[in-house]
C-alpha cells in the first residue's frame, strides 16, 4: 500500500541522517511523498529535492517552527512553503539567534549540575546544523553524563527539567502568519503534546484556526488508535485538514522509522491532494 510521510528531520537540524540518506530510506520504506520539515531551517531542502528527483520520491518543501501558546511551546509545520522568500529567511535568522543565546546557557547549567559536557562537544556533534536539545542530549550521552537520550531529556533538558532554559519564541499569530505569507499550509504538529496546554484542545484549535491554521497532524508516529481517532474528529469538527507524519529523527528517536513510525503509522497519499489544492503558488 502506498504511503506518505509529512514530518521528518535531517542533519540540517536535529536529525541524524543527511537529506540524501533520509530520502533513500523513505524510498525503501515505500514512501511516495515525503515532507522534509527541519526545525527553523530550510537548508536541507535543495539536497532532499535533488535526491527525491533521482530516486523517485516527491519531496514537499516544509519546515517546523516552534511558537509560544500562553506559556507552553507549540510546534507548527508549514507545507509547500517557498524557501527563498526573504520574509522567511529574515525570521529564521531571528529564531537561530534565539537558539544561539539559549544553548550555551543550557550547557553552563549542566556543568553547574556536575556534567562533563562542553559547548564544543555540542558544536562538534551538530556541525553546521541548527543546534537543538537533541544535540546536547547526544553530547551528554557521549560524555557518559546520561544513559540515553531520553534520560538526558528526563533529567535535564525537558521543559520542566533542571537545565532547561526557554528561548524567545514567536507567537502563534506570528508563526502561522509567516507560513501563510510564504505560500504555505500551517498545521499543528503532534497534537498529543498540545494536551499540555491550559486551554481545552478544541478551544486551542478554534483560536489557531482564527489565526490561519489549516490542519492538524492527527496521524502521528507516537499516537495510539484512540488518539488518532480523537484528533481526526477534532480536525473534522473544526473544518481543518487531517495530515500525518512520523517525526523521524534517526538516532535521537530509536525505533521510530520514516513512513511507518513505531510500526502502525500509515498515512494515505489521498491526504495530500486537498493540501496541494490549498497551497498558493
Ligand atoms: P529544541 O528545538 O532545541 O527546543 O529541541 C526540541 C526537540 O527535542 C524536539 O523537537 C524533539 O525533536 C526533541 N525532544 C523533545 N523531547 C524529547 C524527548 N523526551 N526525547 C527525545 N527527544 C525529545
Ligand atoms: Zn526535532
Ligand atoms: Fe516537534
Ligand atoms: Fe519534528
Amino acid at each position: 500500500m502506498a504511503r506518505i510521510d509529512l514530518h521528518s528531520h535531517t542533519t540540517a537540524s536535529d536529525g541524524s541522517l543527511t537529506p540524501e540518506e533520509l530520502v533513500q530510506l523513505a524510498k525503501q520504506q515505500g514512501v511516495t511523498a515525503l515532507a522534509v520539515t527541519d526545525h527553523d531551517t530550510v537548508a536541507g531542502l535543495p539536497r532532499a529535492m535533488a535526491e527525491g528527483e533521482r530516486v523517485g520520491v516527491e519531496i514537499i518543501p516544509g519546515i517546523e517552527i516552534s511558537c509560544l501558546y500562553g506559556k507552553t511551546e507549540l510546534h507548527l509545520l508549514g507545507y509547500f512553503i517557498h524557501p527563498d522568500d526573504p520574509r522567511l529567511i529574515s525570521s529564521l535568522l531571528t529564531y537561530q539567534a534565539s537558539r544561539e543565546d539559549r544553548n550555551p546557557r543550557i550547557v553552563q547549567r549542566l556543568q553547574e549540575l556536575g556534567c562533563a559536557v562542553t559547548y564544543s562537544d555540542v558544536q562538534a556533534i551538530a556541525g553546521n546544523a541548527t543546534i537543538g536539545r537533541p544535540h546536547i542530549a547526544q553530547a551528554l550521552l557521549r560524555k557518559g553524563d546520561v544513559t540515553s537520550v531520553s534520560d538526558a531529556f528526563n533529567r535535564y533538558l525537558a521543559d520542566d527539567a533542571s537545565a532547561y532554559f526557554p528561548r524567545t519564541l514567536p507567537s502563534p499569530a506570528e508563526a502561522i502568519g509567516l507560513i501563510r505569507q510564504i505560500g504555505g499550509i500551517p498545521v499543528m504538529a503532534h497534537p498529543v503534546y498540545a494536551s499540555r496546554l491550559k486551554d481545552p484542545f478544541e478551544q486551542v484549535c478554534a483560536t489557531l484556526k482564527e489565526l490561519g491554521l489549516m490542519g492538524i497532524e492527527a496521524l502521528y508516529g507516537s499516537h495510539n488508535q484512540k488518539q488518532t481517532d480523537y484528533y481526526r474528529s477534532a480536525a473534522q469538527n473544526q473544518g481543518l485538514l487531517i495530515t500525518g507524519g512520523s517525526d523521524f529523527h534517526g538516532d535521537s528517536k530509536p525505533n521510530l522509522l520514516v513512513g511507518t513510525g513505531y510500526g502502525n503509522l500509515s498515512v494515505s497519499p489521498d491526504l495530500l491532494e486537498p493540501m496541494r489544492a490549498l497551497a498558493t503558488v
